[in-house]
């Protein structure tokens, strides 16, 4: 398959990359928002994280706030925005699942959530009505099957959806 970010991990295209272990590789963004912005992503090709089995995805986030610790400390950046992206809906560009680690400086302004989506102000039925959608997410996925049979999944099944 011909993407990017494997034949980045292939080493067919160059990358200043900062970080590598067995499961993922960080490098710094090409068209950084920041100095510091860093790309971190799995080796292996999942276009996003929902795609991912969870293990791996918890080893992809292990990386991720590894090289969000290293970048505050190497570039002494006052904050660090951590966005990713899944599917085109969502701003997603380059379809091999990345982390977005960016070095943030107070000089620049509290630029935030609020810049990318507005907020949209909703009553009390709905937000209950959103809220009961996302929980019939949740029971869908376990009879789907798509929720792995590990133990910390079996412990899952106690959960109650309350908020
Ligand atoms: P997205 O918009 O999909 O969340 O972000 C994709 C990111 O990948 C962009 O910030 C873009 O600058 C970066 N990018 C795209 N192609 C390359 C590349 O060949 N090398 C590196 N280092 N970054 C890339
Ligand atoms: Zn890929």
């Amino acid at each position: 398959m011909d993407c990017v970010f494997c034949n980045i991990v292939a080493g067919k295209i160059p990358s200043k990359k900062v970080y590598e272990n067995e499961t993922a590789v960080a490098f710094l963004d090409i068209n950084p928002r920041n100095p510091g912005h860093t790309l971190v992503i799995p080796k292996k090709h999942y276009q996003t994280i929902l795609d991912m089995p969870d293990d791996e995805a918890g080893r992809l986030f292990e990386v991720v706030k590894k090289v969000a610790v290293a970048a505050k400390k190497g570039t002494e950046a006052e904050g660090i925005s951590i966005v990713q992206s899944n599917g085109p809906a969502a701003g997603q560009i380059v379809p091999h699942v990345h982390f977005h680690v960016i070095p943030r400086f107070r000089n620049e302004g509290p630029i935030g959530l609020e810049s990318v989506l507005p907020n949209k102000r909703m009553d009390e039925t709905t937000m209950d009505k959103i809220a009961e959608s996302i929980k019939s997410g949740f029971v869908q996925q376990k009879e789907s099957g798509e929720v792995e049979n590990t133990e910390e999944s079996k412990e899952d099944e106690e959960i109650n959806f309350d908020f």
